[in-house]
């Protein structure tokens, strides 16, 4: 081997040599730096960073503490922001890097005004009910946006200046379910009297897509102001798709009433003028009521000539005899008796009836106290109904003469209102007193009805 060819071979052995010792120097005297998390990351604007840091080792120590960090973050601003760590320990410095991308990644939001699902009338277009969109950076940006209208959609699209972008969209259905209002001016209910002209009143008719329809209503029916009644007029119309609406008005036809209302009542009976005041009755067409009793039997079929003359038939009493009020068990065993004839005349049990001596006769309490206050709650939970009287043409008082009575009436039925009168069909003087009263009732415009059960109810107070 020459000289040359040796030192050669030394020379690439010591370059080996110190090669050796670099790689030692590295292995145990460089430190060791390494990010924790990722070296390249994209944060959302205005969210929070937080850095998660290096883990750096020198001779198996932790310097984490000793590396220095340079660069920082500004979260509120879009970016490209480098972070460097920095490590100056031993013989080697070392350092590394990490990228956080700020960005704008949130959409902006679109809220829509009204409801996203929209029924418009067929005829009609949509008109825009408004919306508001918002930008986690700009803020209002409303007016950017894009509003695009399909058949039956309108799309609302808006862009931020990151590119982000959404999509709102509203449904419109080209609908019309909705029938017509009809509105009847003066009310559904209208009263003329009679032989007075009936003027319609007015209407309305309007319609959710095809507005006044007022001229396309058609009115069925007719009012016949010639006869008492109630008439029904119909009222129709039809929209554009069919969707139909109808209202009816009642009309009715009055008597007009200049007096009261009076309602004749006979008590005690029927006797024997009962068969002459029913016909004093029929001949000026009038209906009363005959509050029955068993006093007088042998005119017991006067109770069927009453009710198929029309007029009403009320229990008074059987016996009439005041031990009906012992015991309420007494008063029903008299009623019933009673109602039960009035069933074998009529075929039909009366409701309606009269306390012998009234509701408030305290006659009774000498029989039993509170007796009246019963039978007013028996009497009146088992669905039947009392009448008292609120004139009294005095027939039975001791100076009962006709002009008596007559003048009572005159005195105590005065104007409008309802007026129950009690009489008696057993008295002579009422039978001779009551075609006076019947033409000067008449006379003076009042109406003569039998009690039913729109009768306004008189009733006295209870004394016992
Ligand atoms: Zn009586």
């Amino acid at each position: 081997m020459s000289k040359k060819k040796r030192n050669i071979i030394i020379l690439i052995v010591v370059l080996a040599l110190i090669n050796i010792n670099y790689l030692l120097v590295f292995c145990f005297l460089s430190p060791s730096l390494k990010l924790n998390g990722e070296k390249e990351l994209t944060i959302n604007v205005n969210s929070e960073y937080t850095d998660a840091g290096v883990q750096a080792k020198y001779l198996g120590k932790d310097v984490s503490n000793d590396v220095v960090l340079t660069g920082e973050v500004n979260s509120s601003l879009e970016g490209e922001y480098i972070l460097t760590y920095k490590l100056n320990k031993g013989i080697m410095k070392k350092e590394i890097k990490r990228k956080v991308i700020v960005k704008d990644m949130e959409a902006p939001t679109i809220e829509l005004i009204g409801e996203q699902e929209i029924s418009v009338c067929p005829n009609k277009e949509y008109i825009e009910e408004g919306y508001t969109a918002t930008d986690n950076i700009a803020g209002d940006i409303t007016d950017k946006v894009e509003i695009i209208k399909t058949t039956d959609k309108i799309i609302y699209k808006v862009k931020d200046a990151s590119g982000n972008e959404t999509t709102k969209e509203r449904n419109i259905t080209y609908v019309d379910n909705e029938a017509p209002i009809i509105t009847l001016k003066g009310g559904n209910s209208y009263t003329i009297y009679l032989n007075e002209q009936y003027n319609e009143p007015g209407y309305t008719a309007m319609d959710n897509c095809d507005e006044d329809l007022t001229n396309q209503v058609i009115i069925n029916g007719n009012v016949d102001n010639t006869k008492v009644g109630k008439y029904n007029l119909n009222y129709e119309v039809s929209d554009s798709k069919g969707n139909k609406a109808s209202m009816t008005r009642e009309v009715y036809v009055k008597e007009k009433l200049k007096g009261g209302i009076v309602y004749l009542t006979f008590d005690d009976g029927p006797g024997q003028y009962t068969a002459d005041i029913l016909n004093i009755l029929a001949q000026n067409d009038i209906k009363a009521t005959f509050f029955v009793t068993n006093q007088f039997p042998k005119y017991q079929d006067m109770i069927k000539k009453e009710y198929e003359a029309g007029h009403t038939v009320a229990v008074h009493t059987y016996t009439h005899n005041w031990n009906i009020y012992d015991s309420v068990d007494n008063y029903l065993n008299d009623f019933n008796k009673m109602n039960e004839i009035v069933y074998q005349q009529t075929g039909t049990y009366s409701k309606y009836f009269r306390f012998p001596g009234g509701s408030s006769n305290t006659v009774s309490r000498k029989h039993k106290v509170g007796v009246m206050t019963d039978l007013a709650n028996v009497m009146t939970s088992k669905g039947y109904t009392y009448f008292d009287w609120n004139v009294d043409c005095g027939d039975t008082h001791k100076d009962n003469t006709v002009n008596y009575i007559i003048n009572n009436i005159k005195k105590y039925v005065t104007g409008e209102g309802s007026y129950i009168i009690l009489m008696h069909d057993i008295k002579k003087n009422t039978l001779l007193a009551l075609p006076s009263i019947i033409s000067y009732l008449k006379n003076n415009n009042y109406t003569f009805r039998a009690i039913d059960d729109f009768t306004p109810v008189k009733h006295f107070k209870i004394a016992n």
